[in-house]
């Protein structure tokens, strides 16, 4: 089966008068449908440039990007965004909001009006149509801003950090909510992150990026026992503080190379 996403070999460098900064050097991974992909590494390593690669803000300067076997054009039609900050609008209901997308893109009609009320339901939102996005909790409006990228029915989810800007304890139980609605949707998703805890209690597999330029420096399958499904339910167990350990060390010599760059340990 094609993967959903190639990346092969892609390289990118910023130019500037100054010169030239080398940002990502041979990046090379496939991310199969419905598989739930992490990317770490130190800040400083390409992380955001990667990610304008994968939603054609940027093009590679060598090597391509696939989406079902055909070249990634400029369109970004087919990805769906989640980001640090919601960006919910004040000035609109939970349900305004939710179906900003469908909106813009011209297809709120009678049934994606229904599918969305079925889905603000689905993810505990039922009741909560008519309120403002300051009635609800930080955990609430990821999961409003969440709704109204699944109801457009992405190939392919695009998480920026999205839990950075919440509070410890409500970055675990949101990282838990979000990560299971996403699971149930059987969504291919690419998280990027910082955060390597983060990382391994939601991804199947880790690709570990080296310090700038990123390149890749190690990919790891995730895997669990039976029943520890959910990223809390992961985070108790044996094998995440293995795999913790094993990525920890991988990027030890990185996060001492970049000044004030350190890998976030918790
Ligand atoms: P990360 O998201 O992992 O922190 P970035 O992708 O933002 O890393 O940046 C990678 C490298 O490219 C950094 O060293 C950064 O300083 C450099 N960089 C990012 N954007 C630009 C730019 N517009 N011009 C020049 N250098 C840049």
């Amino acid at each position: 089966m094609k993967p959903k996403l190639e990346v092969s070999q892609v390289s990118y460098s910023y130019h500037s008068p100054d010169g030239e900064t080398p940002a990502l050097s041979h990046i090379s991974f496939t991310v199969r449908t419905g598989e739930f992909l992490a990317i770490i590494g130190p800040s400083g390593c390409g992380k955001s440039t990667l990610l304008s690669l994968l939603c054609g803000l940027l093009s590679p300067e060598d090597g391509s990007i696939l989406m079902d076997g055909i070249p990634f054009g400029q369109s970004t039609e087919g990805i769906g965004y989640m980001l640090q900050k919601d960006h919910l609008f004040e000035w609109r209901t939970i349900y305004g909001n939710a179906a900003l997308g469908l909106e813009i893109q011209k297809k709120l009609n009678k049934k994606s009006r229904q599918d969305l009320s079925e889905m603000l339901k689905t993810y505990g939102l039922g009741g909560f149509e008519t309120s403002r996005p300051s009635e609800l909790s930080g955990g609430m409006r990821q999961r409003a801003a969440l709704i109204r990228t699944l109801i457009l029915k992405p190939d392919l989810l695009l998480l920026d950090e999205p839990f950075s800007a919440l509070d410890y304890q409500t970055r675990l139980s949101v990282c838990d909510d979000i990560s299971n609605i996403i699971r149930s949707t059987g969504k291919t998703a690419i998280l990027i992150t910082h955060d390597l805890s983060e990382a391994i209690s939601v991804a199947d597999r880790v690709i570990v990026l080296s310090s700038r330029p990123g390149r890749v420096k190690a990919v790891l399958p995730i895997t669990f026992p039976d029943g520890c499904g959910s990223p809390l339910e992961r985070r108790n167990t044996a094998e995440f503080s293995s795999y913790f350990n094993q990525m920890w060390k991988l990027l030890q010599d990185d996060s001492t190379n970049v000044t004030g760059t350190q890998i976030k340990r918790v």
